[in-house]
């Protein structure tokens, strides 16, 4: 967005001073056509002036006279060929009329010169005076077609550049008092060449012409005023103030005082000619002082509107430049960073402590931020561990709680935890479970005869036997002293009863190696009972003792399987109220007995 109004900013400035850039260039060629038209202006003014004059004189086979016309007609026609050539230099939408127009104005200015010759030829007095007051007045009228090519000219000018409106107006004014001037000699030239006095037209004329002189002269100084600083300017108004509308306006003016009276000039026209004419040239001298002064202003113009817009460019570039410069630094230095450090916080939340953190590159805030993730990442390290050490210490004095020190079996408080949930799956999906109860046989005589370590070795070996027997999903705990229990899922008593046969078997089998190398024989005996639908673990437990206490009556070294009586209740006690749990009454069980 700041970029955007940045080149906005700027196009517009380089827009404007691009337009100044370019109106200043294309007004000097516009300015130099319009010179160049009145230029041509001025030299038909002066053919006209110089063919009226030879009109008035019997010339038809004077050199002389040929000679004084042939340059005038030359000067026009060369004008005329030097505004062509511009004109067809950089053509416009405009070019068509201004060119029709000056093909008139050649085509008027051809017809004038061979009417003009064709009536010069004649001897003054043959010429019919008709046909020459119409030939001097084909010249202006030569004028009128060219005006057209002027005003267009100008107003060129004008609309390529404001600013040259007084200075546009002025030339043209200076050129139309060069035509009033010229007009005014060329209303003297026939009465001072007849020698006779002024008709009152002539009179009117030259009145009316020497007021709009006046007018003329008036207006150009005011118009000039701006101008009034330049003393090249001070000089060129002051030469015609004291040229063709000083000394030359009194000697015209002293002619028609003559001409208005008797017509006895005391000069002869050539001498009239001689001494007004080159008095014009100060009035030609402005015009060119104007144009120039103009051309030399739009060039400044242009110069210093490419330089600023150079400026305008150069110091646009440098500091988008800048600028860019500037984002680059601010992406590298604070936003790469602040996203880097985003990832990194994110990272370290969810506990990924792999990514690494780049190294602080500078000595900023950006680096101090970098700096404390580090001990961020640290710290979340060092609490990751203390966790994970902390969690192994639990599943220690969890499993520690939960295992008997000496066999490593199931202690009876984790016994009874996880026996409830295999109670609850057989309950709930009424599902077989055995359970066995196992105790030595004689095991005091073993601490007795051998001591208490033997003791704990062959409780020891009677474990790793029973852990032999057992299905993974089998419970084994030691239930307390030498007495060991097993929890069987999915079985049933005479499956139950079968486990603990071999495990019986095994146990009798086997010769427990002592640390003083006496090798023993021992047994063991088991009570085997199977869940019924309203045991509870308890419950199963006290008949399972009860089995036990079973087999260690009928002689030891045996397993008592005992199915539950009907009608005796989960709390082992019969309907009527003596439960077959007692020791006493063995008559009552269903013993499945296996002797050794
Ligand atoms: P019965 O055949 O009737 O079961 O006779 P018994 O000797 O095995 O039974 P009794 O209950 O009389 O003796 C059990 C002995 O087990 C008593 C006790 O000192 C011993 N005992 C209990 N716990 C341990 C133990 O952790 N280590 C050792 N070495 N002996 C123990
Ligand atoms: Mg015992
Ligand atoms: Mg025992």
């Amino acid at each position: 967005m700041l970029m955007l109004l940045f080149l906005t900013l700027a196009g517009i400035i380089v827009d404007g001073e691009w337009k100044v850039y370019q109106r200043s260039t294309e007004s000097i060629p516009a300015i130099r056509k319009l010179h160049l038209a009145l230029q041509v202006e001025e030299k038909l003014i002066a053919e006209r002036g110089v063919s009226n004059f030879l009109l008035q004189q019997d010339f038809s086979e004077d050199r002389a006279m040929h000679g004084k016309l042939a340059p005038v007609r030359a000067a026009s026609d060369r004008s005329l060929r030097n505004l062509r050539q511009a004109l067809q230099e950089r053509p416009g939408p405009w070019l068509a009329p201004v060119m029709a127009d000056l093909l008139l104005t050649e085509q008027r200015l051809a017809a004038t010169r061979t009417d003009m010759d064709a009536l010069a030829a004649r001897p003054k007095e043959q010429r019919d005076p008709e046909a020459a007051a119409a030939a001097i007045a084909m010249i202006p009228s030569t004028l009128d077609t060219f005006a057209p090519v002027v005003a267009a000219l100008s107003s060129i000018a004008i609309q390529v550049d404001q600013q040259f409106h007084d200075g546009v107006d002025s030339a043209q004014l200076a050129t139309n008092l060069r035509n009033v001037a010229g007009q005014m000699v060329s209303t003297l030239t026939a009465p001072v060449v007849a020698q006779r006095p002024l008709t009152a037209q002539e009179r009117y004329t030259f009145a009316k012409l020497s007021g709009q002189a006046d007018q003329l002269y008036g207006v150009i100084e005011m118009q000039l005023r701006a101008y009034s600083h330049k003393p090249e300017f001070k000089t060129a108004l002051q030469s015609i103030r004291e040229g063709p509308l000083g000394d030359g306006l009194d000697l015209l003016t002293k002619l028609f005082v003559i001409g208005r009276s008797s017509g006895g000039y005391d000069l002869t026209p050539d001498q009239m000619i001689a001494s007004y004419v080159p008095k014009m040239a100060a009035i030609s001298r402005l015009r060119d002082l104007i144009v120039m002064d103009m051309i030399r202003e739009a060039e400044q113009r242009n110069l210093k509107a490419r330089y600023f817009l150079l400026a305008t460019v150069g110091l646009a570039t440098l500091a988008l430049g800048v600028f860019f410069l500037l984002l680059r630094v601010i992406r590298r230095r604070v936003l790469r960073p602040i996203l880097e450090a985003t990832d990194l916080f994110v990272s370290l939340a969810n506990e990924r402590l792999i990514t690494s953190i780049p190294a602080p590159r500078y000595d900023d805030e950006i680096g101090d931020m970098m700096r404390a993730i580090h001990v961020l990442k640290a710290h979340s390290q060092e609490r990751i561990c203390l966790g994970k050490e902390r969690e192994e210490m639990i599943a220690q004095l969890r499993a520690a709680s939960d295992t008997d020190f000496l066999t490593g079996l199931l202690n009876r408080r984790a016994f009874f935890a996880q026996g409830e949930q295999q109670f609850g799956i057989a309950q709930r999906y009424r599902r077989q479970l055995a359970l066995i109860l196992m105790d030595v046989d004689h095991f005091k005589a073993v601490n007795d005869q051998h001591g208490h370590l033997a003791g704990d070795q062959v409780l020891c070996k009677v474990a790793e036997l029973s852990r032999r027997c057992r299905r993974k999903v089998d419970l084994l705990a030691r239930y307390g002293g030498e007495e060991f229990l097993l929890l069987l899922p999915e079985i049933d008593l005479e499956q139950g009863r079968a486990v603990a046969e071999k495990l019986r078997v095994e146990i009798g089998a086997c010769d427990f190696q002592l640390d003083d190398g006496v090798s023993l024989k021992i047994s063991a005996s088991f009570g085997v009972v199977a869940f019924e639908h309203d045991d509870a673990l308890e419950s199963l437990i006290v008949r399972a003792d009860q089995a036990l206490y079973k087999a260690k009556d009928g002689g030891r070294n045996r397993v008592m399987a005992l199915p539950r009586e009907p009608g005796q209740d989960a709390g082992g006690r019969g309907q009527d109220g003596e439960g077959w749990a007692r020791a006493d009454e063995p008559a009552k069980l269903s013993v499945v007995s296996i002797e050794k």
